[in-house]
């Protein structure tokens, strides 16, 4: 029987998270202090409490006072360590992260180059995960600063940087003002994951669709609302990357059994699951697969195949995608041999 150990014992794979957003709490408490930078709250307790959503705009605007504590190279360094070590705790043997360069640089001065360096001497500190990172273009940055998102991705692509991100508000700005950038960089060789579908509807997935050109959608999970949409991502297979408690917590869905993934996976689309913003969503991966699988009570077979469906969809070269699906079937045949 399938069980929480067991589910953290799997070897996974996320395409889906947040560097920024998976700061722990205790570390944003350290570096609100170590730079003198005052924060609604001063404990753990507080910051739990402060991470309480309504909405999207009060998430983005917690989330934008988490960024001010990172005001250093050595900073970012800690985050990129601590958060590797996370992943590697949860037998997350690749993950794709999702980092926001540009509002860091605006905000606190570090220049680009220096936060990639950093990011990478942290992550090379936890050797049991590999870590590539997707640097975004939040979707109302004026068109120069996506560029500049662009050019970093540009001149880190297959040294760490692996795909251009889009994210931010949905339908507040059109896509196409940033898809110039986007598809320079797609041109030098970068794959491409756009948010979508997430707090709008199908229109926003088939925006971007039309202006980002996609490689994978991120959320994309209201895409139900529209058959022919539907109809359209099975055909093409694009991956949707899921976070089921992210969509929760932000008020998408009253909780799993009225959140869509089971209708998607029911649907033939190509998904995975993901924890998007971990600490402020109080989950992680494990905790998304194991309530997942409580509540559409998944096997532990349809569990593992999600995780392969994570590593199929990665932005990796085909022969490390082999040996990364090799490895986690070895130690997947490993953990369910003494199992009945
Ligand atoms: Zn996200």
């Amino acid at each position: 029987m399938l069980t929480r150990e067991f589910v953290e014992a799997m070897p996974k794979v996320e395409l889906h998270v947040h560097l920024e957003g998976a700061t722990q709490p205790a570390t944003l408490l350290k570096l609100a202090k170590k730079n003198g930078i005052s924060l609604p709250a001063n404990d753990l307790e507080g910051v739990k409490n402060w991470f309480k959503f309504e909405n999207f705009d009060q998430f983005v605007q917690v989330y934008i006072a988490c960024i001010e504590c990172f005001r250093s190279g050595e900073d970012i360094e800690l985050l990129a360590e601590e958060f590797a070590r996370e992943q590697a705790r949860q037998n997350i043997l690749y993950t794709e992260a999702t980092y926001t360069a540009e509002t860091i640089f605006r905000r606190c001065g570090v220049p680009g180059d220096e936060q990639i360096e950093a990011l990478l001497a942290g992550f090379a500190k936890v050797p049991e995960v590999k870590v590539q990172l997707i640097l975004d273009i939040v979707r109302d940055m004026d068109v120069p600063n996506g560029e500049w998102t662009s050019a970093l991705c540009q001149k880190w692509n297959a040294k760490g940087v692996c795909a251009i991100g889009l994210s931010g508000f949905e339908g507040r700005n059109p896509v196409a003002r940033h898809s110039a950038a986007i598809r320079d960089a797609k041109k030098a060789g970068l794959k491409v994951s756009t948010h979508a579908g997430e707090t709008q509807g199908p229109d926003s997935i088939r925006e971007v669709l039309a202006d980002a050109d996609p490689d994978r959608i991120g959320h994309g999970v209201r895409c139900v609302e529209d058959a022919h949409l539907v109809a359209e991502l099975r055909t093409s297979q694009i991956h949707l990357e899921v976070n089921p408690s992210s969509n929760i917590c932000l008020g998408g869905y009253p909780g799993l059994a009225e959140h869509p993934l089971p209708r998607m996976m029911d649907e033939g689309l190509n998904v995975s699951i993901n924890s998007d913003d971990p600490p402020f969503f109080d989950t992680t991966l494990s905790d998304e697969y194991w309530r997942c699988a409580q509540e559409y009570e998944f096997s532990t077979d349809t569990v593992f195949s999600l995780a392969q469906n994570a590593a199929r969809n990665a932005f990796l070269p085909d022969a490390d995608k082999k040996a990364l699906l090799q490895e986690m079937v070895s130690r997947f045949n490993t953990l369910t041999s003494g199992l009945d």
